[in-house]
């Protein structure tokens, strides 16, 4: 069973020496245990932050055992009645090959239905990242039809999916993404209504005017991923009593946080910012499943993903999620 451990922390930018390739035998089952193939991991940004040794909302990864991860796949072995071998499923199962899932423990093992569903969409649009768009949009951005809605990272696993939401919701929905092909599939294959490429817009004037041409009625509200010098020249563009979902602050993952330049804003504009952590919310996953999972099926919530092959290319395409080289939900092939 081949794993990939992390061995190292980051100081500043994280690198692919903070991970090594491991070889392991695949454990005996227990009882109530089951062994699951990995077809797919999932890499998410939020790996970033438990590879620091920091107090935050997470337990950081333990040095020297297997990085913690998003798995699809299929049961080949089970000790558990509620599983078979062949059942397709996902879970927590990590950056490796295989894995041996306590089926008993919340949470850890669910079955899920590939009729009608993609298996690798339940690690992106049907799945963690689905559930934190819908829940940042519906209930922190609170869209109305009519109103703009706002969102950065927009062809990612999370913003390609709120836009998409709010469009369903009657909303003119706006993306920021970097570069041409990027904001292109923004709006041509994702329906948004327009898409700022920031690259393009470098500095925080040229980005604000860039903003304000894509949403000439204001912003009612904001889906923010990425922090820094768009989360600025978005501000800049609120309407009074606007809503801001913070969801995440990528650009500042690998060193310092980027701070606010318009903190100011906030209180003349009257406008509401509140965090979350999807993983709080488990209360709201089976209604945003339900409508995800939905709208795939028939075709009508689009995705795309970036395919790395082979566990051992795991933390190269890591990596590259945290510098935009992912197009799409990032996942790692392992069959
Ligand atoms: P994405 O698929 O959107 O991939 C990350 C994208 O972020 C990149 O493709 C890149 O897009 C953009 N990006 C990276 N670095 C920068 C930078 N320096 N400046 C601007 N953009 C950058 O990832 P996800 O959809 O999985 O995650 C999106 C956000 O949601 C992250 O911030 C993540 O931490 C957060 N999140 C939060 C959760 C919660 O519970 N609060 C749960 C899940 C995700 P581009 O090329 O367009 O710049």
């Amino acid at each position: 069973n081949r794993q990939i451990h992390l061995v190292s922390r980051p100081q500043g930018e994280a690198s692919a020496d903070n991970f090594k390739l491991v070889e392991s035998p695949v454990p005996t089952l227990a009882d109530g245990q089951v062994l699951v193939r990995n077809h797919y991991l999932s890499l998410d940004p939020y790996m970033r932050g438990r590879m620091n040794d920091a107090k935050s909302y997470a337990q950081p990864q333990p040095l020297n055992q297997v990085m913690i991860g998003g798995t699809v796949g299929e049961v080949v072995e089970s000790r558990h009645a509620g599983y078979k071998a062949g059942d397709k499923v996902v879970g927590m199962g990590g950056w490796q090959e295989y894995a041996v899932a306590d089926a008993n423990q919340p949470g850890m093992l669910r079955k899920v239905d590939t009729t009608h569903i993609p298996l690798s969409a339940y690690l992106g649009s049907v799945g963690m990242p689905g559930v934190t768009a819908w829940y940042g949009l519906v209930k922190l951005c609170e869209p109305k039809a009519g109103e703009t809605v706002v969102v950065s990272a927009a062809s990612g696993a999370v913003g390609s999916v709120v836009g998409q939401l709010a469009k369903a919701r009657g909303c003119r929905a706006v993306g920021i993404a970097g570069g041409a092909d990027k904001c292109r599939y923004v709006t041509e294959e994702l329906g948004f209504d327009a898409c700022v490429d920031y690259k393009l817009h470098g500095d925080l004037k040229s980005l604000k005017t860039a903003l304000k041409d894509a949403c000439p009625q204001g912003i009612d509200g904001y889906f923010e991923n990425v922090g820094g010098t768009i989360l600025d020249a978005v501000l800049l563009n609120m309407n009074a009593f606007g809503r801001i979902a913070l969801c995440g602050m990528i650009s500042g993952y690998n060193g310092q946080p980027i701070p606010i330049q318009y903190p100011q804003v906030l209180l003349q504009s009257r406008l509401r910012l509140e965090g979350f952590i999807v993983s709080e919310h488990m209360e709201v996953w089976p209604e945003a499943l339900k409508e995800l999972g939905g709208m795939v099926a028939m075709g009508k919530l689009k995705f795309r993903e970036s395919v790395a092959q082979g566990i051992a290319s795991a933390p190269e395409a890591f990596l590259g999620l945290l510098k935009g080289k992912n197009f799409g939900k990032q996942l790692v092939k392992l069959v």
